[in-house]
């Protein structure tokens, strides 16, 4: 969550701290797990969020028992929210507008993150028959970004999130078609703890599937598809990930692997995960 970044106002779909007024750190909560240290209720600043709007933690996070914090990614909703929509001014001071903030920041998260789907669904060729649709979904979901805490609060998130979501769906049904053999769907599928070491899961719809602690090692999971795959605590060593669709740098960070893992190009390499 809050972090501690640097650089210029920056209303891309990465995380820019320096800008944003610790917003995932307020408005979200959460509860004592595996994940955070403790329980916090949803508009009220975590204990460890300092007057500046950075962690205290920041730097041991995970040895403090909040790994959660580490592989949560706002996908630039919160400078955007902080510096764009509500042009600058902090929630400290005035519940209304405090309130009327963190209202917008999970609806502003959710839109940026399907901008970054969108994206990314652009690159893919396999998927050109779509992209005029792909990218008037793009202009009006970043239109929608531009609107006023209001407009934002009395969208149809729903209904929104469904549409392009459709369109996500063909973009990778389309893709993951050009994988040879039977491609396995695990979509919405309970994994948790599933051993698949060494699974030929090329092509693979892995949509929404719980993998937390799932063994991976090895897996082949080229053009696989992630789209909100829980991967906590998976095992992907060894896997090869090269060309997996709608993988985020968040769901990384949240599995472990090593340096045999291979990423997609536009990925990195977790710092925690085992070097060789
Ligand atoms: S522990 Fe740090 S990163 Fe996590 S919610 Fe609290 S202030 Fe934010």
């Amino acid at each position: 969550m809050s972090a501690d970044g640097g650089g210029a106002v920056s209303l891309s779909l990465t995380a820019d701290c320096e800008h944003c007024f610790g917003l995932c750190c307020v408005a979200l909560p959460f509860a004592a797990s595996a994940d955070f240290g403790f329980d916090k209720p949803g508009g009220e600043p975590c204990r460890n969020l300092q007057s500046d709007f950075r962690c205290g933690i920041h730097s041991e996070l995970r040895q403090q028992g909040f790994p959660g914090c580490t592989v949560y990614d706002c996908f630039g909703a919160g400078q955007h929210v902080s510096q764009s929509t509500f042009g600058a001014q902090d929630w400290r001071g005035n519940s209304q507008h405090a309130q009327r903030m963190f209202q917008v920041f999970p609806i502003m998260r959710q839109l940026q993150e399907l901008l970054w789907y969108l994206t990314e669904a652009l690159t893919l060729q396999p998927a050109r028959s779509l992209h005029p649709e792909l990218g008037a979904a793009l202009d009006q979901t970043a239109r929608l970004t531009r609107g006023s805490a209001a407009e934002l609060r009395e969208l149809d998130m729903a209904a929104h999130h469904q549409r392009t979501n459709e369109l996500l769906l063909r973009t990778s049904e389309l893709v993951r078609a050009t994988t040879q053999g039977e491609r396995a769907n695990y979509r919405g599928a309970n994994l948790i703890g599933a051993r698949l070491s060494g699974k030929d899961l090329r092509g693979a719809s892995l949509r929404g599937a719980s993998l937390v602690g799932a063994v991976l090692r090895k897996a082949d999971l080229r053009w696989a598809d992630f789209t909100g795959a829980d991967l906590r605590g998976a095992d992907l060593s060894g896997a090869d990930l090269t060309g997996s669709l709608f993988l985020t740098q968040s769901q990384l960070g949240a599995a472990t692997g090593d340096a045999a893992t291979k990423l997609p190009g536009s990925l990195t390499r977790p710092a925690h995960w085992r070097s060789t």
